[in-house]
């Protein structure tokens, strides 16, 4: 039978976003390029920062530590305790930071509201270990808190951009994400926070400045005991990136701050987000220029551009316009000419977020990747519920459905650039080591969690990576990272404490 226009249509905007086995592997290609020069100088596409954390849990470790995680709009407040065999026991609260604290005069501002939320939160969950705490003070003549070695440890989770030089040092390099304190800028977050901490008299050392991903890498090798541990714990949520293990003889730039150097090995955050900014290798279809060019930051984090949950409902949206408007088809709008089509009734409010920049959430492709249903109702309830989009055709429905397919696939496919190059990378598959084992990842953001098959999408696609292949995707387990930000934090606060 011939294809409906529609169809046609569809067809020739999916084939766009195909992104072919041999696309894969040019761009692993170029990854591990770009990784490597990034371990040698600064400036690069991957910025490939030293953490200073020499090494990855084994599951064994122990104690009570605190976490505390400044990401955006909340802060998390926990304390984890590790058992000893892999387990955990969390416990946490969440506060949301006022509007106004985000764009305070002073750093000092923000950072006492900060050490209030970790007082609240000792006094209400460890009120003996804190009343014990300021019976000792008392008796002891030292007003240095912090020194106290029964101290709570604690790794300080911190999402914005900062040059790290040491484990609990690192200089804000710029706000993000509606904070803005200009004081702040260019000033150490983990002495900004003690200082409070200690003007509270609080029992807590800022032991761990915490990138998530690391934390992702941390949590995920303690959670998984008897084996080697994680070889890349990598984030899909707001933003993608990762960090992974490297030989320290690899790394060739300079180091400013001091570290364990027993291990031989140093955790390196990626920022895979500016992965191939020049787009050497990545694809562009004219939605994603689009994007591109009308976003804040034109020219930079090109992956996370087409890989993460912040773009990915806005190069649907985008393309999705293209086909409202095109006029050789009749897509969610009225068919005047047709006294018996049913699209008759489509209705789109005004103020439907389809018609306004960044309005369409992500979420939208995994209602659509995961409605089987014949008249697919779950997606048309959802075009209906949160893009205003009301008694959508099917086949409407299931053009929307195929295009946000390809464009979760896509996404999906890159992603697997990334997870190869830094298995490739880091030469476990080959490694006698790890013979007959497992390679595991750790993962951990909305996108991931919650579309449907972005995992197997992902694991699909490494079987095509030259390198890796049937047998070497078989080995590579990408799990779910419980709890990343609280326990990841916790393990690197006692790692730091080890250091001390
Ligand atoms: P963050 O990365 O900020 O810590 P998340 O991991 O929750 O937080 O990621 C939030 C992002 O994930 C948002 O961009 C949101 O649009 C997207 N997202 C949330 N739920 C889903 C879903 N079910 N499917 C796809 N994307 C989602």
């Amino acid at each position: 039978a011939p294809v409906s226009p529609l169809v046609a249509e569809t067809e020739a905007i999916v084939k766009q976003f195909e992104y072919t086995d041999e696309d894969v592997n040019r761009g692993v290609k170029e990854f591990l390029r770009q990784m490597n020069e990034g371990l040698e100088k600064d400036g690069t596409s991957l910025a490939q920062i030293p953490t200073y954390v020499t090494g990855v849990p084994n599951g064994t470790e122990k104690g009570l530590y605190m976490a505390v995680d400044l990401g955006g709009t909340n802060f998390r407040v926990c304390s984890v305790k590790l058992n000893g065999d892999g387990t955990f026991n969390i416990t946490s609260a969440k506060v949301a930071v006022p509007k106004h604290l985000m764009v305070a005069k002073t750093a000092q501002e923000l950072f006492a509201f900060l050490a209030l939320q970790i007082k609240k939160f000792l006094e209400k969950h460890h009120g003996d270990h804190f009343e014990a705490h300021i019976r000792r003070r008392m008796t002891v003549s030292s007003p240095d808190g912090y020194k106290d070695e029964h101290a709570f440890r604690m790794g300080f989770t911190f999402s914005f951009p900062v040059q790290q030089m040491g484990i609990n040092k690192g200089t804000l390099i710029r706000w993000t994400k509606g904070f803005d304190i200009p004081d702040a800028v260019g000033k150490d977050v983990c002495a900004l926070l003690q200082d409070e901490i200690d003007r509270l008299q609080l029992p807590v050392k800022v032991a761990a400045l915490v990138n998530d991903t690391v934390g992702t890498l941390m949590a995920h090798s303690y959670g998984a005991p008897g084996t080697h541990g994680a070889v890349l714990g990598a984030i899909f949520g707001t933003g993608t990136n990762g960090a992974y293990l490297e030989k320290l003889s690899n790394l060739k730039k300079p180091l400013v701050g001091d570290y364990d150097k027993s291990t031989g090995d140093m955790v390196i955050n990626i920022e895979w987000g500016s992965f191939d900014n020049q787009l050497n290798v990545l694809p562009q279809t004219p939605w994603d220029t689009a994007l591109n060019q009308q976003s804040v930051n034109p020219g930079f984090q090109m992956y996370e551009k087409l890989v993460s949950g912040m773009f990915l409902g806005e190069i649907l949206r985008l393309a999705i316009n293209d086909l409202m408007k095109n006029p050789r088809i009749s897509f969610f709008r009225d068919d005047n000419s047709s006294t018996n089509d049913l699209r008759s009734t489509t209705d789109i409010a005004e103020t439907s977020p389809i018609y306004k920049q960044w309005a369409v959430d992500s979420t939208i492709l995994s209602v659509a990747a995961g409605d089987h249903t014949p008249e697919l109702s779950l997606l048309r309830k959802e075009l209906d519920d949160s893009l205003q989009i009301h008694a959508a055709a099917r086949e409407d429905a299931q053009a929307f459905q195929a295009i946000a397919a390809a464009i979760g696939t896509r996404a999906a496919r890159l992603s697997a650039v990334a997870i190869a190059a830094v298995v490739l990378k880091t030469g476990k598959l080959t490694d006698p080591a790890y013979e007959g084992q497992p390679i595991d990842i750790g993962v951990d953001g909305s996108l991931v969690e919650h579309y449907p098959y972005f995992r197997g999408t992902i694991q699909k696609a490494l079987e095509c990576v030259e390198g890796i292949g049937k047998e070497g995707a078989d080995r590579i387990r990408i799990g779910l990272a419980e709890d990343g930000s609280g326990v990841g934090a916790a393990l690197i606060a006692l790692v730091a404490a080890g250091m001390e």
